[in-house]
C-alpha cells in the first residue's frame, strides 16, 4: 500500500517522500509527509494556544 501526502500529493517511496503520481496504485493511504506533517502540528499548536489564550482571557 502507497502513502501519499494529502497536502502536497507527494508519495511515500523506498527513497523518501517524492512528488510522483501514484498512478495504477489501488490501494492508497492518505497522510502526511514528514514536512507537512510539522506544517500541520505547528498550525494545530497554534490554534490551540489561541484558543486556550480565548478561553482565559
Ligand atoms: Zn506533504
Amino acid at each position: 500500500m502507497r502513502t501519499i501526502c494529502c497536502v502536497c500529493h507527494r508519495t511515500k517511496g523506498s527513497n523518501g517522500w517524492k512528488k510522483q503520481k501514484a498512478a495504477g496504485e489501488i490501494r492508497i493511504s492518505h497522510g502526511y509527509c514528514p514536512d507537512c506533517y510539522q506544517q500541520v502540528i505547528q498550525q494545530v499548536y497554534i490554534c490551540g494556544k489561541a484558543l486556550s489564550a480565548r478561553l482565559t482571557h
